[in-house]
């Protein structure tokens, strides 16, 4: 939804998930790497290594740093991963003061809503993954997504699903009947999957039947595909 802005980004490790396409693999392993890469100026991809985990002291302190260097760049800061709602407790210590210098937007994989309850109050915008397992090759997820976006619909939420050429009308239609159980006013963002295999890139024709099948149950669907891949951006 915020698509062309500017955003800084804080990347957490771990995920309770494993979806086939996802391109931030070495964030998840099962034990957090030694270094972290920092980007000294935003966008300038003059990256150094420091030893996690980052104290609070030196997130906000390079914060504050880039919000000097370039103070009107930055939309806001996306707290993303892996899957961020997995350090709920120094989300809780963190936030505060993260929001006094940028509005604090999460990227969520919208299942641990739980940890969302103990959070959202710091949370200006939630983007929420929606699994469809034609996708993520797993299993799926509808009663913790409904459980998730009950919580989330007290914020700014929209809620994004990737698709590819195995997603089904069908099941578009089962993830839009949460959605609009919920709020039928929720944004619903189609990413088309991101891929150079010929087989998965899903279709122009059926990613506009998606959307069809979708714009009946919910009010706003949108196709949004990776925009900085295009741009080769981070
Ligand atoms: S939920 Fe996101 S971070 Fe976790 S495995 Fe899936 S794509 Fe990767």
């Amino acid at each position: 939804m915020l698509v062309g802005l500017r955003q800084a980004f804080l990347r957490f490790h771990g995920c309770t998930m494993n979806c086939y396409y996802c391109d931030t693999r070495s964030s998840y392993s099962s034990t957090a790497p030694e270094f972290c890469q920092v980007e000294k100026l935003p966008g300038r991809q003059d990256f150094c290594s420091v030893r996690n985990p980052l104290s609070f002291k030196y997130i906000l302190d390079l914060l504050n740093e880039w919000q000097q260097a370039l103070p009107k760049a930055h939309h806001s800061i996306s707290l993303t991963g892996g899957e961020p709602l997995l350090h709920v407790e120094s989300l809780q210590r963190l936030l505060p003061d993260l929001r006094s210098i940028l509005p604090v937007y999460l990227e969520t994989n919208g299942v641990l809503f739980h940890e969302l309850t103990q959070c959202i109050d710091f949370i200006d915008y939630i983007s929420m993954d929606f699994k469809l397992p034609s996708t993520t090759k797993s299993r799926e997820y509808w009663k913790e997504h409904l459980k998730f976006l009950e919580i989330a619909n007290r914020s700014n939420v929209y809620v994004k699903t990737v698709v590819s050429s195995e997603t089904t009308v069908c099941e578009i239609k089962k993830a839009c009947d949460v959605i609009a159980s919920v709020n039928k006013n929720v944004p619903l963002i189609l990413q088309p999957v991101t891929t150079t295999s010929p087989g998965e890139a899903i279709s122009s024709l059926l990613l506009l039947e998606l959307q069809e099948a979708a714009s009946e149950l919910v009010n706003e669907v949108r196709i949004i595909p990776q925009t900085h891949k295009y741009l080769n951006l981070l």
